[in-house]
């Protein structure tokens, strides 16, 4: 055992803490892991030598915990042979971060302590087992089975109940009772309404139905940020809407009637829902999709940017727009340096004539993409439910032992790939095309104009591939100096005819 005393030195241990929104049980404060660790230490004669505390609200979320990666240094250095946990679940959060630390335990001879489940022995097969159990369950349960504070809690979930105090964008009618507040941090108390959670507030559910609906036909989260700055639409505490608070409201499953549990879909809520459960789950989609830029970075300026190819030899890189090296004017330019720039303001008012003509030819009803056909919304729903039905049957097996470790991996990686398919396939049945409120408009060239540049990206996106080639030299045919014709257009649609 690396857990007792030899000559006299005491056992070095430390302490790791983690607060997440998945608040199970005994009120799994910070406060009280750490008394709790304290004293298993202090019963055990071990030397604290270190606490690290991560504050992750959000569990399994891949986020970058900065303190437990600082342990591991610290344990790789050397500095304890024993770690302190509340429970297993706080330590890691995956798999692949188990096995980690099992690697890791293994190399450096530790010995991982819980509050909770006792002795972990990561140097024998079945104590690894066990902290593979363990973890799996905390990742794939969404309740310690049998726990009935987690069970009341999961009943809340599902009946709608707020748990997190800040109430949800979009409901929560006040019923016209009040209900005593004591203040955290003064011990004030205070009469506050008590609100309804499960009924809804219509100014915001509107609000949520329109960015849900701009979303799909290609607006911007960065738009939406503005209009809400705009109408003086604000957080439920107030706030102005950021970026990240937006995409959080349109990503939350509550909005489509769905009950999550610990960070897993558990069945249908009790309140009303807002949106379309299809529709909610295109936007998610749309959202999480990695080529969709998700940073709140600068705002593109021009059309063209990063959307425009290069065309210069066999270049097919994007171009962007500068306007250093001397230059008079914004350019559309290849950041890889070779050639001259084009004058972004001349490209893209002849790109954006060339796409107002091509949509006020009286065919161009024949571009628009048909509703997809044959697209059973309603079955596609039931198959996302029956994998996620299966993928909480998997995380059961494994929990209880019945699965080994690669058959559950490999099981949740085909039915994770399934998912996303089938969550494909929703989106592309609700999603708007971006063309649709331009075809067929009394005044083409208004309804273009009108739009935001990030909605102009969104149709040039699905419309035209637009290549910029080396121009010719000097004065052209027109009497101008600007090559048109250098200009490149391949339509990404057809007509019939
Ligand atoms: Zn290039």
């Amino acid at each position: 055992m690396k857990t007792t005393q030899t000559g006299g030195a005491r056992t070095r241990a430390v302490i790791y803490c983690r607060i997440s929104q998945d608040r199970t049980g005994a009120g799994l404060g910070v406060d009280r892991q750490r008394e709790d660790c304290e004293a298993l230490a202090e019963r055990m004669g071990w030397d604290v030598v270190e606490v690290y505390v991560d504050n992750d609200v959000s569990a399994f979320s891949g986020k970058l915990r900065k303190d437990y990666r600082r342990m591991l240094a610290d344990l790789d250095d050397g500095k304890a042979t024993v770690v302190i946990v509340w429970h297993t679940d706080r330590l890691t959060r995956s798999i692949v971060e188990l096995e980690e630390y099992i690697e890791l335990s293994d190399r450096r001879g530790i010995a991982t302590h819980t509050v909770q489940a006792g002795t972990i022995d990561l140097a024998t097969p079945s104590g690894r087992m066990t902290a593979r159990i363990l973890g799996a369950v905390a990742r794939q349960e969404s309740e310690h089975k049998g726990h009935r504070v987690a069970r009341a809690r999961q009943q809340k979930a599902m009946a709608g109940e707020w748990a997190g105090g800040i109430r949800p964008f979009g409901w929560g009618v006040p019923t016209g009772e009040t209900k005593k507040k004591v203040d955290r941090k003064t011990g004030e108390e205070t009469e506050a309404p008590e609100l309804d959670m499960a009924k809804v507030v219509p100014d915001e559910a509107e609000a949520l139905r329109f960015w849900v609906d701009e979303i799909l036909s290609g607006a911007s989260l960065r738009s939406l940020v503005k209009w809400c700055a705009d109408k003086g639409i604000t957080t439920t505490r107030g706030n102005p809407v950021t970026h990240v608070e937006l995409r959080d409201m349109l990503m939350r499953p509550r909005n489509a009637g769905i009950a999550v549990y610990k960070g897993e879909e558990v069945g249908r809520g009790k309140w009303e829902p807002i949106v379309d459960e299809a529709k909610h789950r295109a936007v998610v989609a749309i959202l999480m999709d990695p080529a969709r830029k998700t940073t709140p970075g600068a705002a593109p300026k021009w059309l063209g940017s990063l959307l425009y190819r290069c065309g210069r030899g066999d270049c097919t890189g994007y171009v962007t727009v500068t306007q250093s090296g001397g230059r008079r004017y914004p350019s559309y330019k290849c950041p890889t340096g070779h050639g001259g720039g084009r004058r972004a303001e001349v490209v893209d008012q002849y790109v954006e004539d060339t796409i107002v003509e091509r949509l006020e030819k009286p065919d161009a009803h024949e571009l628009l993409e048909p509703a997809p056909e044959g697209v059973d919304v309603a079955a596609l729903q039931a198959e996302g439910e029956q994998i996620r039905a299966r993928m909480r049957d998997l995380g059961g097996l494994f929990g209880a032992g019945e699965l080994e470790l690669a058959p559950f991996t490999e099981g949740m990686e085909t039915a994770r790939a399934q998912l996303d398919g089938v969550t494909r396939q929703l989106a592309r049945a609700v999603t708007a095309d971006p063309l649709a409120g331009l075809v067929g408009a009394p005044d083409v060239r208004a309804a273009w104009k009108a739009l935001e540049l990030d909605r102009k990206r969104a149709v040039l996106r699905s419309l035209v591939e637009v290549t910029l080639r080396t121009p010719r030299p000097g004065r052209m045919p027109d009497g101008g100096y600007f090559d048109y014709e250098a200009v490149v257009f391949q339509w990404k649609r057809a007509t019939r005819s």
